[in-house]
């Protein structure tokens, strides 16, 4: 098949191409560069241009002709969204918009879109499943419940079938280093702690140790990339096969603390990592699980590299690389 991937130079959409690729299918990428890198787009054709523009991806849909689209172009960092909010509206739901306005007017495909676990705001349970009510707590949460919203109005209405992919704590990088998480600026943990591991990375910040937690720092759900990648495959077969409108979790199911986290590392990298304990940040819940029941019982998803260890290790192979 053709695939059409919006921010095929990000993070998950760059492992999104590469798996994609592994399959046999053709991908074609779209992405400003915005967030992305040019270097990430080995495994497709890149179209440089702006979703939010219909003069640009109207004409790239009629040409491009795509089997599916799978949509990963979005602004996601929580503390940006809250200072400067119009641009997450702008990027993340007008943009979106205007992208499925354009495959309205084409042949309405298959739409795996990326969306996350900022969506439930402050769990009420945990592990949390997708019947936990959907109440964000800032506008990247906001924005990305409000395009789910717009997908199951559009699956209802223009039969456009769809899938919404909740992310937990996507982290990791594919097993032979061609590509990795690199952000600007780096807000994750994982990548943060490596960078304090590598030499001048400077010590990090642990955001607080007073949470009602066995060691009293957060508890996140992390999955590794090509984990989340194997889920999308899954979800594009099963749209292809039953078009319809579903939303799914994806996380590994056990959580891990900032001090497992930082032990697992100083464990791959041979030696402690220097961190400091801080206040807590602003909106942090204690603990995000996922109970990814649905993806494996109705996508039969298996996450295979769940081991904490595992995910440290591919990530830091990575970040001993140059980067792009
Ligand atoms: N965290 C931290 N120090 C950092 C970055 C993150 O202690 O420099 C903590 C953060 O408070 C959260 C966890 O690590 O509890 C995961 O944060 P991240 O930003 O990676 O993902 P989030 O869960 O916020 O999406």
């Amino acid at each position: 098949m053709r695939i059409l991937v919006c921010g095929g130079a990000g993070y998950i959409g760059s492992h999104m191409s590469l798996a994609l690729a592994e399959c046999g299918h053709t991908v074609e990428v779209v992405d400003d560069l915005s967030t992305g890198h040019a270097a990430a787009v080995r495994w497709g054709t890149l179209h440089r241009g702006d979703l939010g523009d219909a003069a640009f991806i109207g004409p790239l849909l009629r040409r491009i002709q795509p089997d599916a689209v799978m949509h990963f172009a979005a602004r996601s960092l929580v503390g940006e969204s809250v200072a400067d909010p119009a641009l997450y509206y702008r990027n993340n739901v007008a943009a979106t918009l205007t992208l499925l306005e354009a495959m309205r007017a084409t042949v309405p495909r298959p739409f795996v879109f990326s969306s996350t676990a900022a969506v439930y705001g402050e769990p009420q349970c945990v592990p949390i499943d997708e019947n936990h009510a959907c109440a964000p707590i800032n506008p990247y949460g906001v924005t990305k419940h409000t395009v789910e919203r717009a997908l199951a109005d559009y699956w209802r209405a223009y039969r456009l079938p769809s899938v919404s992919l909740r992310y937990f704590n996507a982290a990791g990088a594919e097993a032979q280093a061609r590509i990795g998480e690199s952000h600007a600026p780096e807000t994750h943990l994982i990548p943060r702690v490596l960078k304090s591991a590598l030499d001048g990375g400077g010590p990090l910040t642990v955001f607080g140790d007073d949470y009602p937690t066995a060691d009293g720092t957060c508890i996140r759900d992390y999955v590794h990339v090509e984990d989340l990648c194997q889920a999308h495959l899954l979800a594009l077969e099963r749209l292809c096969a039953q078009p319809s409108h579903e939303v799914f979790n994806l996380g590994n199911g056990r959580g891990y603390s900032v001090r497992e986290v930082l032990q697992a590392t100083a464990e791959v990298v041979g030696r402690p990592v220097a961190h400091r304990v801080g206040p807590r940040r602003a909106g942090d819940p204690a603990v995000l699980v996922a109970d990814s029941g649905r993806a494996r019982e109705i996508l039969g998803w298996r996450p295979r590299r769940t081991d904490l260890s595992a995910i440290v290790d591919s990530a830091w192979r990575w970040h001993r690389r140059p980067a792009f």
